[in-house]
């Protein structure tokens, strides 16, 4: 009989991370592929990933949590809407997947897990609320209340990269304008060093990483500005809910303090100072992992 172990698969509009996790969340093995340009590939590349797991004499896994970008729906059990990855839209996973697994599995949205990974082995380890934000291409959220993972009514809590920070900013994947994910990700922080240098060559985000960690004014400052509406975001998620914690993940938090620290100072202001002063700020511990771990112990979980 296998002890806990679970596979994890965190899909995203570039890559499908997989793994087996432990029932204390040690990552096992780990792998990464292209994300399939179809869901059917991407279904037969799961099913036979799980093929070759369950194959195994030892360390096999017992269920699989699946992350998926978008919308999941509760009630009609299947994703409404995933932007950076289109290809799910409406798709009905479950019954999907349920032919392809012939195991125990659960769904869940891919940031959700994430929170869910942080919360139960990373940085949010412990507390009771913990708000985590994966800060990357875009920005993906999850709420931990009352020790749940907070799904809201129907499914689709903890969409933080699009709330409205900048009623002015530039239009988001999702048909709206100045969200989050618009102001504070990295496609906007390397626009924002190349309108501060008035460089017109194309940039990569790494480039402005390095120039920042340099010293570069105009790289500093294009962080700066993203962590003033990341700050604000901040702000209200602080005098909304009053979190124990909240946790920074993510690509562009791998980078150095330009980001977290002006956003830190921004949240600061834009809080009630008692319930900002209760409030732990940190970076992520899991790195790129929280979702592939998230997914596996959510596939454990009790409820
Ligand atoms: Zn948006």
């Amino acid at each position: 009989m296998s002890r806990g172990i679970f596979a994890g698969f965190d899909l995203g509009g570039t890559n499908l991370k997989y793994g087996l996790v432990t029932e204390g969340g040690e990552v096992l093995e780990k792998s990464s592929l292209p994300t399939p340009s179809t869901f059917g590939a991407a279904l037969e590349l799961i099913a036979s990933v799980w093929r070759e797991y369950r194959s195994r004499p030892k360390d096999r896994p017992v269920a699989a949590g699946f992350g998926f970008p978008g919308i999941f729906s509760l009630r009609e059990r299947r994703i409404l809407q995933a932007p950076n990855y289109p290809e799910l839209d409406n798709v009905a996973l479950e019954p999907a997947l349920a032919g392809i697994l012939n195991a125990p599995f659960r769904v869940d949205n891919d940031a959700n897990l994430a929170a869910y990974g942080e919360w139960r082995c990373g940085a949010g380890r412990g507390v009771a609320s913990l708000v985590h934000l994966t800060i990357g291409t875009g920005i993906g959220s999850g709420l931990i209340l009352g020790g749940n993972l907070w799904h809201g009514h129907c499914g689709f809590a903890g969409e933080l990269g699009h709330i409205t920070v900048n009623p002015e900013g530039d239009k988001c994947n999702c048909g709206r304008h100045g969200c989050l994910e618009t102001e504070a990700a990295a496609p906007k922080i390397v626009k924002n060093y190349k309108d501060l240098s008035k460089t017109k060559r194309a940039v990569k985000a790494e480039e402005v990483f390095d120039k920042a960690a340099r010293g570069e004014v105009a790289a500093v400052k294009a962080f700066a500005i993203a962590g003033y509406y990341l700050g604000i975001a901040l702000g209200i998620v602080i005098n909304m809910l009053n979190p124990e914690k909240i946790v920074l993940g993510g690509g562009v938090m791998a980078t150095g303090d330009f980001l977290l620290q002006a956003a830190v100072e921004e949240s600061a202001r834009r809080s009630y100072k008692a319930s900002f002063d209760c409030c732990s700020i940190e970076r992520a511990a899991l790195g790129n992992d929280a979702g592939l771990i998230g997914a596996g112990l959510w596939a454990g979980a009790k409820s």
